[in-house]
C-alpha cells in the first residue's frame, strides 16, 4: 500500500479522476479497480478513475 503524504490532511488521498486532494473517509473507490475517487466527482457520475474509464471506453478503431 502507498501512502502519500498529503499537505494538510491526515487522511487525504488524490483522486485518480479528477487529481483532487480529498479526505479518503469523503470519497468513493473506483468501482473497477478500487482507488480512490473524491465525493465530487462521484456527484458528478464518475464511477470509474482515468485508467479505468480509458479501459472502458469502446475502441475508436474496432473495425
Ligand atoms: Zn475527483
Ligand atoms: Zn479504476
Amino acid at each position: 500500500m502507498t501512502i502519500e503524504k498529503a499537505k494538510g490532511g491526515r487522511d487525504a488521498m488524490i483522486c485518480r479522476a479528477c487529481g483532487n486532494e480529498e479526505r479518503a473517509s469523503e470519497g468513493y473507490p473506483c468501482a473497477d479497480c478500487g482507488t480512490f475517487l473524491c465525493l465530487i466527482c462521484t456527484f458528478r457520475g464518475v464511477t470509474f478513475c482515468t485508467a479505468c474509464s480509458a479501459k472502458h471506453a469502446v475502441p475508436p478503431s474496432t473495425l
